[in-house]
């Protein structure tokens, strides 16, 4: 079996599409919606992870602001700059690129964006409500992966997902994710102590593990629908994910690539979340 590619740097584009008419119809009501970037030091990945989304939210009409901070900004700076965007009502959503340097306290610093413009999803409030599977701003990762199943139209009720990492970023929130979709979900970490036959009993597999080509098709049940969402640079500066593509692709019915799989999914979930958080401040 060769399995089939799933396309996410197409189905972003269409779903930026979509995002950018949703835009226009909120600015018809006076409300156009707005992100602020917090990007702290000078951390040549995260400067591009920064002008990306910036770029992005141009071409779907959001106003976007950087506030790009020096390295040795204080802990109470950071906060003051939060607490400031958290009441201007031009900015529906917040985001700091993290990671952000050791001597500041990341934890404080995500707790402190208001939950209704924590447009990356990861504050407790947003993370419980998630878990108790109330509506809320969701993680943009796990909710691209969720959108790719979706438009492959795959059902997910009663089928078994394996989740290969457990980050409050990626491998917990898309677990939950699946398990309300009625999967029935493992999750799959370091200590796991035999992840070769956890992944061959799962329909779907969903890899964030930060391992070059860490999972191989051998590893797989055939026909299983394979989500990717490691980013990993070898020594040559190649880009691949945890799966191992080559392998992977001739065990699974659906694939991601990397790039152009979960990665375009990100910055299209950072759109939508903008977006439904300028919505709601429509009551
Ligand atoms: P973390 O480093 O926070 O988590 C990695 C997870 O993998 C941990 O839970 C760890 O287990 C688990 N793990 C490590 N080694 C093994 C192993 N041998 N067997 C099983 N599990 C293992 O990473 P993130 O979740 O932040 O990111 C994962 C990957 O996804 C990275 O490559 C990152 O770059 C990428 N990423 C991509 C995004 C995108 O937009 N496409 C967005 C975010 C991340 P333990 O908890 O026990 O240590």
């Amino acid at each position: 079996m060769t399995a089939q590619i799933i396309n996410g740097k197409e189905i972003a584009k269409k779903l930026r599409e979509k995002i950018k008419n949703e835009v226009q119809e909120l600015k018809g009501k006076g409300i156009t919606p707005g992100l602020a970037v917090i990007l702290v030091g000078d951390d040549p990945a995260s400067q591009v992870y920064v002008r990306n989304k910036e770029k992005a939210c141009q071409e779907v009409g959001i106003y976007s602001e950087i506030h790009h901070l020096s390295e040795t900004i204080s802990q109470s700076e950071l906060i003051n700059l939060i607490d400031k965007l958290n009441t201007n009502p031009q900015i529906h959503g917040i985001l700091v690129q993290l990671p952000i340097p050791a001597h500041l306290n990341e934890k404080e610093v995500i707790e402190r964006i208001s939950p209704q413009k924590d447009v990356d999803g990861f504050h407790p409030l947003n993370a419980g409500a998630l878990f108790v599977g109330e509506k809320s701003l969701q993680p943009c990762t796990p909710k691209g992966c969720l959108y790719l199943l979706k438009e492959i139209g795959y059902d997910l009720k009663g089928k078994k997902a394996v989740v290969v990492g457990r980050s409050n970023i990626v491998g917990k929130p898309v677990a939950m994710m699946l398990l309300q979709e009625h999967a029935t979900v493992t999750i799959c970490h370091s200590r796991t102590k035999d992840l070769k036959s956890e992944l061959l009993q799962a329909d779907v597999v969903v890899a964030a593990v930060g391992k070059a080509n860490f999972i191989k098709g051998d590893m797989l049940k055939p026909g299983a629908v394979v989500l990717d969402v490691g980013i990993n640079r070898l020594e040559n500066g190649k880009l691949v994910g945890d799966v191992d593509f080559e392998t992977a692709k001739e065990k699974a019915s659906w694939i991601t690539p990397v790039p152009g799989g979960v990665g375009p999914m990100t910055i299209a979930m950072l759109l939508a979340n903008t977006l439904e958080a300028a919505q709601n401040t429509l009551g």
